[in-house]
C-alpha cells in the first residue's frame, strides 16, 4: 500500500543535524506511527514520503523552513525572577509551559540564570536546525473512521482516548 492521505504510516526513523549529530532515532525504541496528511510530522518530512511503498528507505534533507522553523531572536524574553516564584529547581535547559496574553500556552525553555532575570527561549528546539531524516517505511494501512475524525492515530504507537 503506497502511502497518501488518510494512511496510517509505522516508520523508522534516524534524526541527525547538519554536523551529523544524532538527534533523535526510532531504531533504540519503537517505530513512529503517524496519521499522513493530517500535519502530525513536519510538512516537508510529510512531503517526500507521499508515493513511498512498504519497505522503501530514503534520504530527506530539510531546511528550518520545511521542518520547525527559522530561528526568531525576538522569542528569546528576560522575565524576573519573581515571577518564578514557587517554581523549585528551577535550572537550565528546564521546559515550561507559559501562558499568552490571549491565555493561549506555549512552551519556553529556560536557557539562562541570572541573579533577578531568567531568560527563556520560546523557539522549538530544532528551530534552524537543518535536518537529514534516514527514513524506512514499516507498515501503511488505511485509518479508521475514528482516527481520522481525531486527526491523529489509535492504537500501538498512537493516542489511547
Ligand atoms: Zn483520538
Amino acid at each position: 500500500m503506497i502511502i497518501q492521505n488518510d494512511k496510517v504510516v509505522t516508520m523508522h526513523y534516524h534524526l541527525t543535524n547538519a554536523d551529523g549529530e544524532v538527534l533523535d532515532s526510532s531504531r533504540e525504541s519503537e517505530p513512529l506511527t503517524y496519521l499522513h496528511g493530517a500535519g502530525n510530522i513536519v510538512p516537508g518530512l510529510e512531503r517526500a514520503l507521499t508515493s513511498l511503498d512498504v519497505g522503501a528507505t530514503t534520504t530527506v534533507q530539510l531546511s528550518p523552513s520545511e521542518a520547525y522553523g527559522e530561528y526568531n531572536a525576538d522569542m528569546i524574553q528576560h522575565v524576573p525572577r519573581k515571577e518564578f516564584d514557587g517554581i523549585d529547581g528551577l535550572e537550565v535547559g528546564m521546559q515550561l509551559q507559559a501562558r499568552d496574553p490571549n491565555g493561549q500556552t506555549f512552551v519556553v525553555f529556560i536557557t539562562e540564570l541570572r541573579d533577578d532575570v531568567v531568560v527563556v527561549d520560546a523557539n522549538h528546539p530544532l528551530a534552524g536546525v537543518h535536518l537529514t531524516f534516514d527514513i524506512e517505511i514499516v507498515d501503511v494501512r488505511d485509518a479508521t473512521a475514528e482516527e481520522l475524525s481525531h486527526g491523529h492515530v489509535h492504537g500501538p504507537g498512537g493516542h489511547h482516548d
